[in-house]
Order: structure tokens, then C-alpha cells, then sequence
């Protein structure tokens, strides 16, 4: 292994630790956010799926494919179990198939923010 292999390998394992203990920390600020501002749970409206619908074309959020109304399901960007709001700006619309397949992965650094900023709107 040369030099440079073993740095990038060495930079690769700093990079990992680091999302780790990031992950884990955006898990505690999301149930300490949790804790302090619960989100309850709404039954969506169909006219927030419509304007959904509409806003994106019927089209699916997730892989663009064009789909009905009734196929589409509302999705949370920022999971609810993460602390995810029932806001418009977090919410799309996509087809069952994405649905199935997102799970609860989300994007970290999308995340970070999106806690900031519910963080920013307490009192
Ligand atoms: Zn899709």
C-alpha cells in the first residue's frame, strides 16, 4: 500500500467517524426537539394532496414519473420520526413504489438544517 492509499484510507475512516457522530447527534437533537415541541400527527386533506398534485405537475418527487392523484402518497422530507412537521415545505407527494423504497433514509445535512431551523421558530 503506498503512502497516498494509506491516507485516503485513513481520510475515509475520519470521514465515516465523523457522519457517525454526526448522525447520532442530529438523533438526540431530534428527540430533545421532540420533547420540547411535539408535532401531532394531522390526517392530510385532500386538498393539500391536490395543491401537492398540482404544484408538481403530477408527476412523482421522487423518480418524475407522471402519476394519478390517487396512486400518489404524502411524503415527509424530513421524516416525522426525525421531527419532521406536516408544514408544506416539507411535504411532496410520491408514488407508492419511491414511498417503499425512501424508508427512513434522509439526507443529514438536510436534516441539520431543518432542525436549525425548527430550533430558530421555538420560543
Ligand atoms: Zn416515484
Amino acid at each position: 500500500m503506498t503512502r497516498a492509499d494509506s491516507l485516503r484510507a485513513a481520510a475515509r475512516n475520519v470521514e465515516q467517524a465523523a457522519w457517525g457522530e454526526l448522525y447520532s447527534t442530529l438523533m438526540d437533537c431530534s428527540e430533545v426537539l421532540k420533547e420540547l415541541n411535539p408535532i401531532q400527527r394531522a390526517n392530510f386533506l385532500d386538498g393539500i394532496k391536490a395543491e401537492l398534485h398540482r404544484k408538481q405537475q403530477g408527476t412523482c418527487a421522487a423518480c418524475d414519473q407522471s402519476i394519478d392523484l390517487f396512486s400518489m402518497e404524502i411524503d415527509h422530507i424530513i421524516p416525522y420520526t426525525l421531527g419532521g412537521g406536516n408544514e408544506r415545505a416539507n411535504l411532496q407527494l410520491i408514488c407508492r413504489a419511491c414511498n417503499r423504497r425512501k424508508g427512513k433514509s434522509v439526507d443529514l445535512l438536510e436534516l441539520l438544517s431543518y432542525l436549525e431551523d425548527r430550533y430558530l421558530n421555538l420560543r
